[in-house]
């Protein structure tokens, strides 16, 4: 048994928390005397980040695997496809490790990634399968069966899906904008849908990643979710159109997805950087409207996406960069929005993922981390690190704080 003591714990009084066999035993103050005592010295604690989406099988693919020499998008869309074609298990374990560690090492403890089946063989798919058992101990990790080349780009796309959930994969994946017509996208989303109930995984689609408004295919999706009462298993990724509609058409649809619960990701620095490519000026964001999102009560989180891949050159797994970003981008920095803005890369995203043992209650994992600053306000304002991880009650690791150093002024 262990007791850590000065915990700021995130939205609650509690100062103290005691752990048994890697277990919440008591939170509060004032708690019972334990010989082994932890002071955290009032840092913030918050439950690990989490992130929701994020593509591990492409990581360093960009500047290891690709080769880059301008490093520019559009090559690197080209080479891909070759790439692809010679994925070694060896090397798709090796880049997808550094992923994880940048992760892990700046206090995610929840990931959910999608893995390309569009590959007859599931190199990556059945590489991620094994990580994701060898290093449950360290993280969760959920896989979802995630076409890039779509399902009705070639023939038998849709099935290589299916294979890829009797193979084990947790959610349905699919990129309807990404099919050859309307009618096969919207095909999609009923396959998607129908493969969820079938299986009985979670949702999660690339859903209308583009600026063009008329791309309708979260309003299918929502309706069809919202039918078969499996909204909150459900998740729409991107939806940067829906950041393009006009006001009449989306408080419409607020009201639906409020209904249907499903749940929503943007990935502000990936979106930001991929979308209104081909506007002048003004020029738009691309992000869905994460802010009306919140102010409608309708979940939505904040997520990765990419680390140094064709799609996005940077990314480095910190998830404070993406909160910094996406609050900035979103607009939502009022003080009431600030006291919550790290839902967006807590608790909102272990929604999307449906984590039932997730946060500070009696009986869950004793898993939490500790950011270098005493308030949400400060962490938030200094882009605070993570000092430490907590999983099952032991740390993962412990850092130093960047206020050790003594300067005179
Ligand atoms: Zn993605």
């Amino acid at each position: 048994m262990k007791k850590f003591i000065n915990a700021n714990i995130y939205k609650s009084n509690a100062k103290e928390i005691i752990v048994a066999d890697g277990k919440f035993l008591e939170i509060g103050n004032n708690l019972r005397v334990c010989d082994n005592t932890i002071d955290l010295k009032n840092k913030l604690v918050l439950p690990p980040y989490v992130d929701p989406h994020l593509h591990l099988d492409y990581v360093y693919s960009l500047s290891e695997g690709l080769g880059a020499k301008t490093g520019t998008l559009f090559e690197a869309i080209a080479l891909w496809p070759k790439f692809k074609k010679n994925l070694k298990a060896s090397e798709v374990r090796e880049r997808a490790i550094k992923g994880i560690y940048d992760e892990v090492s700046q206090g995610v403890q929840y990931i959910r990634t999608h893995i390309d089946v569009t590959d007859p063989n599931f190199t990556a798919l059945k590489v991620m399968l094994d990580l994701k058992e060898e290093l449950k101990d360290k993280l969760d990790i959920q896989i979802i069966a995630f076409p890039q080349e779509g399902m009705y780009t070639y023939k038998g796309g849709r099935d290589l899906v299916e294979e890829a959930l009797k193979m084990g994969a947790d959610v349905v994946g699919g990129i309807p904008h990404f099919e050859l017509a309307r009618e096969f996208g919207e095909k999609s989303i009923h396959d998607i849908v129908n493969l969820s109930i079938k299986y009985n995984k979670l949702i999660d689609v690339h859903c209308d990643e583009t600026d063009d408004p008329n791309s309708r295919f979260l309003e299918l999706l929502n309706a069809l979710v919202l039918m078969e009462g499996i909204g909150e298993m459900t998740t729409a990724s991107h939806t940067c159109s829906f950041g393009s509609a006009d006001n009449s058409y989306a408080y419409r649809m607020f009201d639906l997805f409020k209904r249907s619960k499903m749940n929503f990701i943007s990935c502000p620095t990936e979106n930001i950087y991929l979308q209104g490519r081909q506007d002048s000026y003004p020029k738009r964001r691309g992000l869905t409207r994460v802010k009306e999102f919140l102010e409608e009560g309708i979940n939505i989180a904040f997520a990765q996406d990419s680390i140094n891949d064709p799609w996005y050159p940077l990314g480095n797994g910190n998830m404070m960069n993406i909160l910094d970003n996406g609050i900035h981008l979103a607009q939502i920095m009022s003080p009431n929005e600030i006291e919550n803005d790290f839902d967006l890369i807590t608790y909102n995203g272990a929604k999307c993922m449906m984590l039932d043992q997730y946060g500070f209650k009696i009986g869950n994992p004793a898993n939490f981390i500790v950011l270098d600053e005493n308030n949400v306000f400060d962490a938030i304002r200094k882009r605070v690190n993570v000092i430490a991880s907590i999983r099952n009650g032991e740390y993962l690791f412990k850092r130093e704080t960047k206020y050790d150093i003594k300067l005179d002024l």
